[in-house]
């Protein structure tokens, strides 16, 4: 049995890294796609654990060789999902959850068309201000234009599967946690487990 993708995007400042650090702590069999990226580690990311960082060279050697299902240039660095990493997790039946930005999520769509693209909207703009402020000591002119970058962002959501609003963290993860546990009681995901149980052979009608 193949496990299936889940792909979380969002704008930037919105908590999508700690909204998939729960999931990945509250939901078992959960495995986490690791992205290959040519932009340096910034201070506390380890090699192999947030990033699989590769200098541009070597990134784009990898997109000759066709080792990403997607790759997509972001901030001025390049970003990419390795295929083979997604089929292997996927081949022993373990669902997988990607963090990538919305090019991506459409693109891991057409591949794997099973796959479900969940975008993570903060609950305001108000409140989408105040987390972009909140990241640091930045100018005005600056946080302008990560505001706008932003909502042209938000614009994505309409290639989306499910919209989840971020107004506060417990909810949003139960929101995904939900989509992502129905989804494992499906028929088509369940037959053959009750065909092993009961030892009886069964075809859907
Ligand atoms: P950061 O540099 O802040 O970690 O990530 C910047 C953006 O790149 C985020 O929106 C993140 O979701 C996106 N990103 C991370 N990995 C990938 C990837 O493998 N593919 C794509 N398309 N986007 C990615």
């Amino acid at each position: 049995m193949s496990g299936r993708l889940y792909v979380i995007s969002g704008p930037s400042g919105v908590g999508k890294s700690t909204v998939v650090q729960q999931l990945r702590n509250e939901i078992k069999d959960l495995a986490y796609s690791i992205s290959y990226t040519s932009r340096e580690p910034r201070e506390n990311e380890m090699d192999g654990v947030h990033y699989h960082f590769v200098k541009r060279e070597t990134f784009e050697k990898m997109i000759e060789e066709k080792a990403f299902v997607e790759w997509a240039e972001v901030y001025d660095a390049l970003y990419g999902t390795s295929l083979d990493v997604l089929q292997d997790q996927m081949s022993q039946g373990l669902d997988v959850v990607l963090d990538i930005d919305s090019q991506g999520a459409v693109n891991v769509k057409k591949h794997f068309e099973e796959s479900r693209l969940i975008y993570i909207l903060p609950p305001s703009l108000d409140i989408l201000g105040e987390r972009l402020r909140g990241r640091g000591t930045d100018a005005e002119e600056v946080l302008r234009t990560r505001f706008e970058k932003a909502l042209r962002e938000i614009k994505r959501c309409v290639d989306y599967d499910y919209l989840v609003f971020n107004e506060e963290i417990d909810r949003a993860v139960k929101e995904i946690k939900c989509i992502i546990l129905s989804d494992r009681v499906r028929r088509s995901r369940r037959l053959s487990m009750v065909e092993k149980i009961f030892n009886i052979p069964l075809s859907p009608k």
